[in-house]
């Protein structure tokens, strides 16, 4: 069996959707399982719509959705001849969304479960169109609700999957059939309540390589708008070039650290299985992508990731001086307030942290004073190297500092793994570091 995940610019309107479509048909041997993202920036909108209803701005909440509908019936009505059903099943789904606005318009209030129950809209309506598009093709498709088969506990805004329970629920509505598509929703899933959950932004690559892993599937197909996973984000270096294979840990590293072309956490699953995760383009199909796969061919650097946004967290603190425990307490005022370290440094006199712009510091600053003295930093980007064995190369260090020269670097990393060197450095620098980290490199 096969599983392919389409993002949201792959299914942002009714071309593209056919597209999909074509590159479904051309693996219905396989027996493939299609996971789709919400329709372009649908998600975006939700958050948008919550928020507009959380502050007491309906008017603005209804008009967000009006766009979602307009986008929603448009694609079902250049889709399908006759769309009367499809409308009446996207009309069902956006009157329960209004219900649900008007829900939290009147307390004001927008819960983590609230919201997940919102965002979960965007997958439900893309999902809608793909099945009944892929029907009107004469393909065989079958929708499944993503909540029947992914199980996770109830951290809202980013639920953890129950692998076992989930499995076994997979395994009970997906069979392996040829020329049979099964689709069904990234993003979502649902308690043992039945409530429904998110896995958190970007989740529908890691609902993939669940259903994938479940399935003992022959491979995951990442389908987006590049060519795989690239030496640095296309986006900011137009020269980057396709990384054709790359390994688990490698691919791990560079999404944990901004590649935002897969999700973080899409590898685990994979990885337990062996699954090959393929990384491919929706718009250019015959490109062959990139293959994240146990062993990667090639050695030296892979890629660059940078992340801003960061906020970088300094205590000082003499009682590290030749004490116990002082690390364990301060970790632990992160473990309460369940916010996630990404980079640490460590002197004998005072620990460095960083941690997302997102996160409400407060607390966090408070339960740590009494340990030290607390300075927060923002606008801070981490850059991350991702590599084999060559960060020890002290004629390649030396290089790399000196591209780096003259924004200063606030922070250093290398992992006791060598898999890759982090640096963290001026927000404002980001785009100049990268460049010429870029030019030495990638094009020396
Ligand atoms: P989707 O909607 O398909 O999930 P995303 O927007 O989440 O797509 O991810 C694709 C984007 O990831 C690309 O458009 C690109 O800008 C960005 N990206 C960041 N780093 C990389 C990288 N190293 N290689 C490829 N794409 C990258
Ligand atoms: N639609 C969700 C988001 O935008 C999940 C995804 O696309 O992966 O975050
Ligand atoms: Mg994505």
């Amino acid at each position: 069996m096969i599983v392919m995940k389409f993002g949201g610019s792959s299914v942002r309107n009714s071309q593209m959707i056919r597209r999909v479509i074509d590159i479904a048909v051309t693996r219905l041997e396989n027996a493939p399982v299609l996971v789709s993202s919400a329709m372009g920036k649908t998600t975006d909108t939700l958050v948008l719509v919550a928020s507009c209803a959380q502050g007491g701005d309906r008017d603005a909440a209804f008009a967000l959705i009006e766009k979602l509908e307009a986008t929603h019936y448009s694609a079902a009505r250049e889709l399908l001849a006759d769309s009367a059903g499809l409308e009446h099943a996207l009309n069902r789904h956006f009157e329960e969304l209004r219900g649900l606005t008007q829900g939290i318009f009147l307390i004001r209030e927008c819960s983590p479960r609230s919201s997940d129950a919102l965002l979960s809209f965007g997958e439900r309506l893309s999902t809608l169109i793909i099945t009944a598009a892929a029907r009107e093709q004469g393909i065989d498709a079958e929708l499944i609700d993503a909540r029947t088969l992914i199980r996770t506990d109830a951290l809202f805004g980013s639920a953890g999957p129950e692998m076992d329970r989930t499995t076994r629920n997979v395994r009970e509505q997906i069979r392996a059939r040829r020329d049979h598509l099964y689709v069904t929703q990234g993003f979502i899933g649902s308690t043992e309540d039945g409530v429904t959950t998110t896995l958190g932004r970007g989740g529908s690559d890691y609902s993939a390589t669940i259903i994938g892993a479940a399935l003992e599937a022959e491979a995951v197909e990442i389908w987006t708008d590049v060519n795989g996973i690239m030496t640095s984000d296309p986006r900011i270096i137009p020269k980057a070039r396709t990384i054709p294979t790359i390994s688990y840990d490698e691919a791990a590293e560079l999404a944990y650290f901004g590649a935002r072309v897969v999700h973080p956490y899409t590898i685990l699953p994979a990885i337990r299985r062996a699954i090959p995760v393929w990384v491919r383009n929706t718009a250019e199909p015959l490109a062959r992508g990139t293959c994240i796969q146990a062993r990667a061919e090639g050695s030296g650097v892979r890629a660059i990731a940078s992340k801003s946004g960061v906020t970088l967290i300094t205590i000082q603190s003499s009682r590290m001086l030749n004490a116990y425990g002082f690390l364990r307490a301060l970790f632990a005022v992160f473990d309460t307030h369940r916010v996630s370290v990404d980079l640490v440094a460590t002197s004998e006199v005072s620990v460095s942290m960083t941690v997302d712009r997102d996160v409400d510091l407060s607390p966090v600053v408070r339960d740590l004073s009494p340990l030290g003295e607390v300075s927060v930093e923002r606008e801070k980007s981490i850059i991350c190297m991702v590599g084999r064995n060559v960060f020890r190369r002290a004629d390649l260090l030396a290089r790399i500092f000196a591209a780096v020269d003259p924004s200063p670097v606030r922070m250093i990393s290398l992992g006791s793994s060598d898999i890759n060197l982090t640096l963290l450095v001026a927000e404002s620098d980001t785009v100049r570091v990268l460049r010429s980290l870029h030019d030495l490199l990638f094009d020396s």
